[in-house]
């Protein structure tokens, strides 16, 4: 379904003119314009999700499928040293469009960019604690 008040849902079913690169029947991938690198490209499903937690399995599973065709066309015509994933859900993870998209960045070394974290040092009494709980 579509969310009348979405840009993203727009810009996935072309009410909105985007930089398409893939278009399928669920979903289109665009150029993001504000890039953390040349050929950076958002995966967009043409139905709202607001995020990874109510995306249907389906389209979960196209998603993956569809990153990793990008990911391989990127390496292939970009020539590109890297290729990250990313895919925020709410603000505290850095999401900032409402709307499930799948970031796919192509990297090139020293290409000044930074994706990741600080690497915590917990114990192995830490790790075990939080194993539980998730497992
Ligand atoms: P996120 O922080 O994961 O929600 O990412 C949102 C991304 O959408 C950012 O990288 C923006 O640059 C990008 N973005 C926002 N508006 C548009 C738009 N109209 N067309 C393409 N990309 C957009
Ligand atoms: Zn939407």
């Amino acid at each position: 379904m579509k969310d009348n008040n979405c840009i993203f849902c727009k810009i996935a079913n072309g009410e909105i003119p985007s930089r398409t690169i893939e278009e399928n029947d669920s979903l289109r991938v665009v150029l993001d314009v504000g890039p953390a690198t040349k050929g950076h490209a958002l995966i967009l499903p043409k139905n709202h999700s607001k995020n990874l937690y109510d995306l249907s399995e389906e389209t979960a599973t196209e998603v993956i499928r569809m990153a990793k065709k990008v990911a391989l066309k990127m390496k292939e015509k970009l020539n590109c040293d890297g290729v990250n994933l990313v895919q925020n859900n709410e603000e505290a993870a850095g999401q900032t469009v409402f709307h499930f998209h799948m970031h796919v960045i192509p990297r090139f070394e020293n290409d000044g960019q930074v994706i990741g974290w600080k690497p915590g040092q917990p114990s192995a009494e830490e790790l075990d604690a939080i194993c539980d709980l998730l497992k």
